[in-house]
């Protein structure tokens, strides 16, 4: 028998009827061991998550007001569970301490830690499973950094004395003993670091949608779902901007072995998407795993014949971003010509003075910078083995009128990038979904 932890989203967890879908799941696979709940999230697009509400109070009682208004529509979030579902917990005795907590200043962490703290006690209480407080197993270090090394022994540990858990996402505790969370979104690293300290199978990640998709929704329309994507594609992918896993939910799986599952809690019967560290092993229908891309990148080209013999000129360059505090994306070079492409807004107020260095540090025979750029990421582990690839990208493009301003095929042969207009943006997502995608369907 295997071991699966199952984190669940703040949509997958917003009321009773949610409850209800995540027990059914979690009860109908025995290896579904250990559940990580989010914060209850947003019932509709108007309503407001409990975390944000959490941090409306921390705010209110950090500026010396009463938190009791807000306060009150939290604890109608949890009465609403809890009376539903007929739960058993003394709720009022955890709302009205943590209230106090927060009126007498407790700070924003534990405020908003909160939210998951309580979630977790519901769902432990609903499915008749032991609660693990987060802060007794995930551990961060005195930069506010976290400790893997004593999360990792310490939470498997912990785990080791419980065979069914519920252990909310969001936080853990830091190395004075007080509660601090990780950025927004951080239940999903909970999710991983649990999965690695118990050595689980598989972590499934229940959200509200089956699976990263091939392309932005807001983009193409009803875009393919990606069914098996690598780490390594997955990272190019989030880079450019697709948002699936808050990024740190995926270091502490990949060092493990373990491969996520994208699920949807409203329609548990879909595979949903699986990240594997090996999924070359994995066929795919597609040339291509999946697009994404930006726009708003500015490209510093820097000109100077017999630039390639000058010892040290690109580390040049590069010094004066980094006297600035940029940090550069990509840098496709030619012999004469090199060209450092910075996002927008990292060189906003910045540009006169960053040429002005260029010049002096690097006696250059041209300077540039030219803005309005959006990059666009084709990414696929196939690439490697396939021919034609980049022909079939740039003949789509071509074909769609569109000019290409940058490109950069990544040694990794794991992605091409191209950098088009701004404009251009979202027709040559479409035609490059089109020769890829649609297309290949109608095969
Ligand atoms: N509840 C937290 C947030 O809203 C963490 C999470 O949901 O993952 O950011």
């Amino acid at each position: 028998m295997g071991i699966k932890v199952s984190k669940f989203g703040g949509s997958s967890l917003a009321d009773a009827t949610q409850f209800a879908k995540v027990r059914d799941i979690l009860l109908s696979d025995a290896d579904r061991r250990i559940a990580v709940p989010s914060a209850p999230g947003k019932r509709s697009s108007v309503d407001i998550k409990v975390t944000d509400l959490f941090y409306s109070c921390n705010r209110l009682a950090c500026e010396g007001k009463g938190i009791d208004e807000v306060f009150s529509k939290i604890a109608d979030r949890y009465h609403g569970i809890e009376q539903e579902l007929g739960l058993t917990v003394d709720l009022d005795a955890h709302l009205e301490e943590i209230r106090k907590n927060i009126q007498l200043g407790a700070g924003a962490d534990y405020a908003a830690s909160r939210g998951e703290y309580l979630n977790g006690i519901l769902l432990a209480d609903y499915l008749g499973w032991d609660f693990v407080d987060a802060a007794k197993g995930i551990f961060f270090d005195e930069e506010g950094k976290l400790d893997s090394e004593k999360t990792q022994q310490v939470l498997s540990a912990l785990l080791k004395e419980h065979r069914y858990a519920v252990v909310p996402g969001f936080y853990g505790c830091d190395s004075h003993g007080n509660v601090k969370t990780f950025s927004r979104g951080g239940s999903d690293i909970t999710g991983a670091i649990v999965a690695r300290a118990v050595g689980a199978d598989l972590y499934e990640n229940w959200t509200d949608v089956s699976g990263c998709l091939m392309a932005d929704p807001r983009i193409v329309r009803n875009p393919e779902t990606i069914r098996y994507v690598t780490y390594r594609e997955l990272r190019e992918l989030s880079y450019m901007g697709a948002s699936v896993l808050h990024e740190d939910a995926i270091f502490p799986v990949r060092i493990a072995g373990i491969p996520t599952n994208i699920r949807n809690t409203n329609a548990p019967e879909e595979p949903g998407t699986i990240i594997g560290y090996e999924a070359e092993d994995y066929e795919s229908k597609y040339a291509i795993t999946g697009i994404a891309g930006h726009k708003d990148f500015a490209i510093v080209t820097v000109e100077k014949a017999m630039m390639n013999a000058e010892l040290g000129f690109g580390r040049r360059v590069l010094q004066v971003l980094e006297e600035e505090g940029v940090s550069f994306e990509h840098m496709p070079s030619g012999i004469d010509t090199m060209c450092v492409v910075v996002s927008e807004d990292a060189i906003e107020g910045k540009k006169d003075r960053i040429v002005h260095r260029i010049h002096e540090l690097c006696a250059p025979d041209a300077v540039e910078i030219h803005s309005g750029l959006a990059l666009i990421a084709t990414v696929g582990r196939g690439m490697v083995r396939s021919k034609g690839i980049s022909a079939k990208l740039f003949d789509a493009l071509m074909r769609a009128g569109i000019n290409v301003r940058l490109i950069d095929q990544g040694s990794s042969e794991l992605n091409i990038i191209v950098g088009v207009d701004n404009l251009d943006f979202e027709n040559a997502v479409r035609a490059i979904y089109r020769a890829f995608v649609v297309k290949e369907n109608r095969w």
